[in-house]
């Protein structure tokens, strides 16, 4: 038998699978979508099987076997692996990438490297020998560890040992020491027999006595009875308990939320959109819904009702939710509906707790994962139900490596199924709701609150007036008044801040010099807490110059708007107050986020602060005001989704506010009060906004009238990257069609990253029958040549932005 091996070498020029032998000894138990360890040239790689067969156009005799097979049951399924094929055509990726990422970390390979002993006896160096100790494979690692490498090397010069790659598979499964605790007879005729100065033993003796029969984890035996590991090992030695490796798994920590009731009624609008869902899935069709509700319509409760239908028909559902959404009141819900039938998946799990979670839905435990983006690569074999929740949300498109978007491959699997997508959103990405008007997808639309609140009174203030009239501050006069109300009232504020490309940066007052990062074309970002500049594209970290580099000037500070700042003035302004401000800093810690979260919805601070990460999700009954400080700083990032994801922005954050008895008041400032996206937000109009931007994309030529993709390129020489875009784009030139518009080669918005200047070039089509070919075969040229010479080439297909 022969298998088809895709190998984990994704920097190979050629993106084929190999063919390998398959030995005698496996061949009754290998399966297509298991991994195998095989060789590769010089080294050993993990592989993936994607399919098996008699023959092999190659000769056989130069075919090697595979080396090991790594799973006894295959770990993708036949629909993912067609799935993963489709991917790596779709995105123009390496077969392993789009492979790769439909797994959890942990089951991807590791390599490392280590020595190899052929004959110990011709090792003759003491401390190498001692090092040893008669083993014949250690680590590496292990001997840089010890200072031993240059001995490694003189012995691997003399040829009396070889270092090879190895895989090392992370030991992913999680085990606890169980000890079942022998019967009241035995020990009690144990306890007789031991010497009477075993005083430990004899305690732990009696204690086990009393937990006769019981079965426990060690930790929790050691602690329970006060008992050391030594003991307890010479009790089980003498036959008092029996003690075995169990698998458990790891259980994320998720906090006691309070019981949010469940509406006995939908709204009409929900029964409505619930109906369509339903009859769609009944019918096995793969229909698409866009459902349009604005916030608080109770989007939430038709996706928990949907869910309910397709369970109870036996089939399992995908929810995805946009990582920042992600929060424990947001899976709170599909945990108090379904319990133990929900897996969660997000980033703040360990790479073990991701593992389990996948484990659970692999083996059928679990029929709902709710998660970010790459659950929707969920091992599910019975889908039913696929779910967007904020389907405009730019995180849904994966910026490495397999550039895929979420939409895509949910749209994709419910083809495979046979089952109805939902995407849902408040303010749907402009390519969804330009679709679901052209009818390729199918409208549903919530156009009143759930519980028939008020949408909160917005008022956008202008804070060119306020600068006219003397106030520097970052708080206007009616937001600061509105602030002050809340305080005395004892009614909670949240204040938010966009700080994406507008954090604080130093700046010298008397120059206008503003300190850059070394490597980037970019200004670093300034740190209150430990007085130092960071660059967050690259990592650069210096100290905070008490002289301006440019002209010596010591008028050098930082400006700008970040939380810090915020925080500052709040403190200046409302002394009294109690402040959480949640931004990448103060939740970079596990459990940060869910924690101030917690403190904040119990009443523990009157103002949270916070950047996009609390734009969404937040649902607290006091909350009665929201604050937006800068409402400008989305709308000049150089991306024709400026304008959209400014509304976008001011409608998720205006939502926060009044979603419960107490009225809701949102105060957006802005220096640009006249803009329609602002203009628009104010009463969640999505309609006339979608109407003019729409008018402003066609005007442009941008999506959703016309695709794009990005081809970028970087490199450590100006002039080389500046030769190569050029290469590039005269060969998309020549070979894609006439009316194909193509921009370019021009430098990227930030021009330099990291030392790697950076050039681009854009194209723009409706209809390109040639482009996934014509791509691939400029990725050939890359990858056989220009790769060589440190270029580095990527194509995104539809990307998130454009710079
Ligand atoms: P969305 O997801 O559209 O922002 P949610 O699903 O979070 O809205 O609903 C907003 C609030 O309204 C929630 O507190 C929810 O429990 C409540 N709700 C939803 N549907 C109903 C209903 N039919 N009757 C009463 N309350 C409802
Ligand atoms: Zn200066
Ligand atoms: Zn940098």
């Amino acid at each position: 038998m022969i298998a088809e091996v895709i190998v984990d070498v994704s920097a190979y020029p050629i993106d084929r699978p190999f063919d390998y032998l398959v030995p005698a000894s496996i061949t009754a138990v290998i399966e297509v979508g298991s991994r195998v360890k095989v060789p590769f040239g010089p080294r050993k790689v993990l592989g993936y099987i994607i399919g098996l067969k008699e023959e092999s156009e190659l000769d056989r005799s130069k075919l090697k076997p595979i080396d090991e097979l790594i799973d006894l049951e295959p770990v993708i399924s036949t629909e993912l692996l067609n799935l993963s094929k489709w991917l790596a055509t779709h995105t123009l990726a390496y077969e392993i990438d789009a492979l790769q990422v439909m797994l959890p970390a942990a089951m991807r390979a590791k390599y490392e490297k280590v020595i190899v002993v052929d004959e110990l006896e011709q090792i003759e160096d003491e401390a190498f020998k001692r090092f040893l100790a008669g083993r014949k494979r250690i680590p590496l690692k292990e001997a840089e560890a010890s200072g031993l490498l240059t001995t490694v090397k003189d012995y691997v010069k003399q040829g009396i040992i070889t270092v090879d790659t190895a895989i090392r598979q992370q030991t992913a499964v999680k085990k606890v020491r169980m000890i079942q605790i022998a019967d009241k007879e035995t020990l009690e005729t144990l306890l007789a027999s031991i010497q009477q100065n075993a005083k430990k033993q004899m305690e732990l003796m009696n204690w086990m006595i009393e937990h006769a029969g019981e079965t426990i984890s060690a930790k929790q035996l050691m602690e329970q009875s006060g008992i050391q590991a030594a003991i307890l090992k010479a009790v089980i030695e003498k036959g008092a308990a029996t003690e075995e490796l169990a698998e458990v798994y790891r259980e994320p920590e998720l906090p006691q939320l309070k019981d949010t009731a469940i509406p006995v009624r939908l709204t009409e609008e929900q029964a409505v959109a619930l109906a369509r869902i339903t009859d769609s899935f009944d019918k096995r069709k793969p229909e698409t819904f866009l459902l349009h509700g604005i916030t608080g319509s109770g989007k939430t409760e038709v996706y928990l009702r949907a869910i309910k239908h397709v369970l109870d028909q036996g089939k399992e559902a995908i929810v995805l939710v946009p990582e920042i959404s992600l929060t424990p009141q947001m899976t709170a819900r599909f945990k108090e509906r379904f319990g133990p039938l929900v897996a969660v998946m997000h980033s703040g799990l360990s790479s073990g707790e991701k593992f389990d979670e996948w484990r659970k839905i692999q083996r059928g435990e679990v029929k709902v994962v709710v998660g970010a983006r790459s659950a929707i690569f969920a091992p599910f074999e019975n889908i039913g139900l696929i779910i967007l929740d904020e389907e405009h949300e730019s995180t849904y498109k994966q910026e490495d490596t397999p550039r895929y978007h979420a939409r895509d491959v949910a749209i994709k699997r419910s083809e495979y199924y046979n089952c109805p997508v939902i995407l849902g959103s408040a303010t749907p990405s402009l390519e969804s709701y330009a679709r679901a008007s052209k009818g390729v997808y199918s409208l549903l639309t919530l156009s009143k609150r759930a519980k028939d609140q008020e949408l909160p009174a917005v008022t956008v203030v202008d804070m060119r007036e306020e600068l006219r009239n003397g106030n520097r501050s970052m708080f206007s006069l009616p937001l600061a008044d509105a602030v002050r109300i809340r305080l005395e009232k004892g009614e909670q504020t949240v204040l938010f801040l966009n700080k994406r490309g507008f954090s604080s940066f130093v700046l010298c007052r008397d120059c206008g010099t503003v300190v850059e990062c070394p490597n980037c074309d970019i200004s670093l970002t300034y740190h209150r807490a430990n007085e130092r500049l960071k660059c967050h594209y690259c990592g650069h970290e210096e100290r905070v110059p008490l002289q301006c580099p440019q002209c010596e000037s010591e008028h050098i500070r930082f400006f700008g708007t970040g939380t810090q700042k915020a925080q500052e003035e709040i403190a200046k302004l409302f002394p009294e107050a109690r402040v959480i401000r949640m931004d990448v800093d103060t939740t970079r810690q596990k459990g940060a986020h869910e924690r101030l979260l917690r403190q904040f919805s119990e009443g523990q601070a009157d103002i949270l602060l916070g950047t996009q990460m609390i734009a969404k999700g937040l649902d607290f009954p006091n909350i009665t005001l929201v604050g937006v400080l800068a409402a400008d700083t989305t709308l000049h990032l150089a991306d024709f989704r400026a304008a959209e994801k400014t509304f976008q922005l001011m409608t998720q954050v205006s939502g926060r506010a009044g979603r419960h008895d107490l009225a809701g008041e949102v105060f957006i400032q802005t220096y640009t009060p006249e803009h329609y996206a602002i203009e628009l937000s104010k009463a969640q109009h999505y309609e006339p906004f979608y109407q003019l931007e729409m008018a402003a994309r066609r005007q442009y030529g941008y999506p959703p009238y016309f695709y794009v993709t990005l081809v970028q390129f970087t490199h450590e020489d100006l002039l080389k990257v500046a030769d190569y875009a050029e290469k590039g784009t005269r060969f998309l030139k020549e070979h894609l069609s006439q009316h194909t518009v193509i921009i370019g080669p021009t430098a990227s918005a930030i021009s330099r990253v990291n030392n790697r200047y950076r050039y681009q070039c854009l194209i723009k089509y409706k209809k390109e029958p040639k482009l996934t070919e014509t791509l691939q075969q400029l990725i050939k040229i890359y990858r056989t040549d220009w790769i060589k010479s440190g270029l580095i080439m990527t194509v995104d297909v539809e990307p998130a932005s454009i710079f």
